[in-house]
C-alpha cells in the first residue's frame, strides 16, 4: 500500500479538490481536448496567446481522475508566462520524470510537478498525468482535435 500512498501525494490531492484555472475561457486563440479511455478522463484545454507568442492565458475543463485533473491544474498554472516552445520544453523535461527517465527531485524547475513522479510505478496512470500535457501541445500546434492516449 505504501506505493498508493506515494502517488495520491497531498499536493496532488489539494490541486484535485480545488483544480486552477478551471473553466471555460472566453479568449481563447488555441484549444484542444485529449481523451484517455483507459481511465475514462476527458479534457480540454484552452490557451490564449499574445501577439509575441507568449501564453497569456491557460484554462482547463475535465471529467478525470485526481492524476490528471492535478497535472491539468498545475500544467496550467506553470505554463503562464512561457512561449509555445518553453512549454513544449516543460513537458519534455516532465514527460521524462514521469515514465522514469529523470530522478524526482533532479529537475528544480519542475517544482509541483516533481509530486507527480510516483505514477512511474504504474504505467496506466502515467497516461493520466500526461494527458492534459498531449492537449496543450496539440493545442499549441494548431491542431483543435481530440487526443487519444490509446
Ligand atoms: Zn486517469
Amino acid at each position: 500500500m505504501n506505493d498508493l500512498v506515494d502517488l495520491y501525494q497531498d499536493v496532488i490531492l489539494e490541486h484535485s479538490r480545488h483544480p486552477r484555472n478551471f473553466g471555460p475561457c472566453e479568449h481563447a486563440t488555441h484549444t484542444a481536448r485529449g481523451n484517455n479511455p483507459l481511465c475514462g478522463d476527458r479534457i480540454s484545454v484552452c490557451l490564449t496567446l499574445d501577439e509575441a507568442g507568449r501564453i497569456e492565458d491557460a484554462r482547463f475543463e475535465a471529467k478525470g481522475c485526481a492524476i490528471s485533473v492535478a497535472s491539468a491544474s498545475m500544467m496550467t498554472e506553470m505554463i503562464r508566462g512561457k512561449t509555445a516552445a518553453e512549454a513544449k520544453s516543460l513537458f519534455d523535461r516532465f514527460h521524462k520524470l514521469v515514465t522514469g527517465k529523470s530522478e524526482p527531485g533532479a529537475d528544480e524547475t519542475l517544482a509541483e510537478l516533481d509530486s507527480l513522479s510516483g505514477v512511474r510505478a504504474f504505467p496506466t496512470r502515467i497516461k493520466c498525468a500526461t494527458l492534459p500535457w498531449h492537449a496543450m501541445t496539440a493545442a499549441l500546434e494548431g491542431k483543435d482535435e481530440e487526443v487519444k492516449t490509446e
